[in-house]
């Protein structure tokens, strides 16, 4: 098996094994092969790994802030000397195309531990409270052990992004990534460790839904950040209430791009199937509701189906392909479901549709596709399909659309093309999600937090606001003068 690990887990320091938790393979997307076999999990994992992490954390919270940034600093640097090894690693945990991984997922997470890392001696310091004779002051404290659990479309991302905010501000992590693609976060545990990160204070354990609840319920964890489905986010949110921890909910989406005439048809175009095919369309910002104004419909629809024709699918490891497989056959049946629920509820199906024939068959690919006239009350443009999907919907006026844009539960993304600043910045304004682009689509740089409203999520990944989501403040009072009691 190309891609077995030594172990399952990494804890304390080293690969850890436990053969009493349930085997589960890990399968190259575009082959169907089995590259690795690991095992879930056992209670008895989950004590080691939070308990390492519980004892780990308080010597790290007691660095000064600017040694654990050189510390992440470093990180960053020898996963960007891995890049290449990292990215085929996690095009074989995910299937996406090596054109994509090598620019946009270790670098991506390199980036958050390299501004994190620079802001952890910068950005930890508190206020000064003047409050006449006496004053007070602010610290910013750690939360202690942070759980990070991971979907499974950016896993190397996911985890970083996670990892450097938490650790900057002197916390310890355990990180269960996704089951589907369990095997990137083992080299970044590997790497932490020789960066310098001490034993203990990042730890993986795998597993899947029965696990992550080991990990959510335990009484050592002070905070959890999911990355998931909005389901899974209503029961993580539910347990972690319970325990009162704190949480960071980064979840699902059905976010609208929309396009007026005045726009760059080739921008607005590219910026669609940019936030409807990258990664297989297997992104949670993606602009899966192309509302298109009624003037240049036609025109957008037959230029989209020229450049979605030439998109190149096949091995991901060749550097010209463009669009990998989906990340299991599961998820492909799923997207598949959907395709058919559209072609019967009405949807003018513009390309793709179904399943390609010139790629290997044992692989979980599928055809980019668009469908046309979708209508706001239609399947597809309800819930969130999780694959190369685009449906375009059209409109007249401004305030019409944005009130359709709004009619959802989600609100993590959305963009607007246009040539007109006014209406651009407008738009943006009233779109109800986390982040907006204008002119672009699904650029998430780490200077600029990252999240969602509505049944989105909460918190915000990257940033300083990052900061506000792994820490909390301590106040203190010093007076100055006598206790003025009145007894
Ligand atoms: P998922 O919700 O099925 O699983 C996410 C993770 O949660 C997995 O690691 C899974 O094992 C774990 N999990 C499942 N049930 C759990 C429970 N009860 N307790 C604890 N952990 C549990 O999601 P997925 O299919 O892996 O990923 C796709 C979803 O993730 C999509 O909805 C997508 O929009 C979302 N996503 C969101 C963002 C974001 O930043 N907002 C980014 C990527 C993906």
């Amino acid at each position: 098996m190309r891609a077995q690990p030594k172990a399952s887990h990494f804890i304390d320091g080293e690969y850890v094994e436990d053969t009493a938790g349930t085997p589960f393979d890990s399968i190259y997307p575009a082959t169907g092969e089995v590259i690795a076999r690991l095992h879930a999990a056992t209670p008895a994992i989950v004590e080691k790994a939070v308990a390492s992490a519980k004892r780990a954390q308080k010597e790290w919270a007691a660095m000064a802030p600017s040694a654990r940034g050189r510390i992440l600093r470093k990180a960053a640097d020898i996963i960007r000397e891995r890049n290449r090894a990292l990215s085929e690693l996690e095009t074989l945990d995910t299937g996406k195309p090596i054109q994509e991984t090598i620019v946009a997922d270790p670098s991506s997470g390199a980036d958050s531990l390299e501004f994190f890392g620079g802001v952890a001696a910068a950005g930890l310091n508190g206020d000064y409270i003047p409050l006449g004779e006496s004053f007070a002051y602010t610290k910013r404290m750690a939360l202690g052990v942070c759980v990070g659990i991971g979907a499974w479309n950016y896993p190397q991302q996911i985890c970083c992004w996670k990892a450097a905010p938490a650790l900057a501000c002197g916390n310890a992590m355990v990180f269960k990534p996704s089951e589907m693609t369990p095997l990137g976060a083992l080299k970044i545990a590997e790497i932490f460790i020789e960066a310098g990160v001490p034993k203990g204070v990042f730890n993986v354990a795998q597993g899947d839904r029965t696990t992550g609840p080991l990990l959510v319920n335990h009484k050592d964890v002070a905070k959890v950040s999911l990355t998931g489905s909005v389901p899974t986010g209503r029961k993580v949110y539910e347990a972690a209430a319970s325990g009162l921890r704190h949480v960071t909910m980064e979840l699902g989406g059905k976010s609208p791009l929309i396009v007026f005439d005045d726009a760059s048809l080739e921008d607005a175009i590219g910026g669609a199937m940019l936030g409807n095919f990258y990664s297989t369309g297997q992104i949670c910002s993606n602009g899966t509701r192309v509302f298109v104004q009624k003037g240049i419909k036609e025109k957008f629809l037959a230029r989209l189906k020229e450049r979605t024709k030439v998109i190149k699918l096949g091995d991901p490891m060749d550097e010209a392909t463009q669009l990998g497989p989906m990340v299991s056959g599961a998820q492909r049946e799923k997207v598949l479901g959907y395709m058919e629920t559209a072609k019967k509820e009405g949807a003018r199906l513009i390309v793709g549709g179904g399943i390609p024939n010139d790629v290997p068959a044992e692989g979980f690919y599928i055809q980019p596709t668009v469908f046309a006239d979708v209508t706001d009350d239609m399947t597809i443009a309800r819930e969130e399909i999780f694959g190369p999907v685009m449906s375009v919907l059209d409109f007249d006026t401004e305030e019409e659309v944005i009130a359709r844009a709004n009619a959802t539960e989600f609100g993590l993304a959305g963009g607007v093309f246009t040539a007109d600043i006014t209406r651009g910045h407008r738009v943006a304004d009233q779109i109800e999600a986390g982040t907006v682009w204008i002119n672009a689509y699904n650029l998430t740089p780490v200077e600029m937090p990252f999240g969602g409203v509505k049944s989105s999520g909460f918190g915000r990944e990257n940033s300083l606001a990052a900061l506000d989501h792994y820490s909390e403040l301590k106040t203190v009072y010093v007076s100055m003068g006598p206790v003025d009691a009145p007894y």
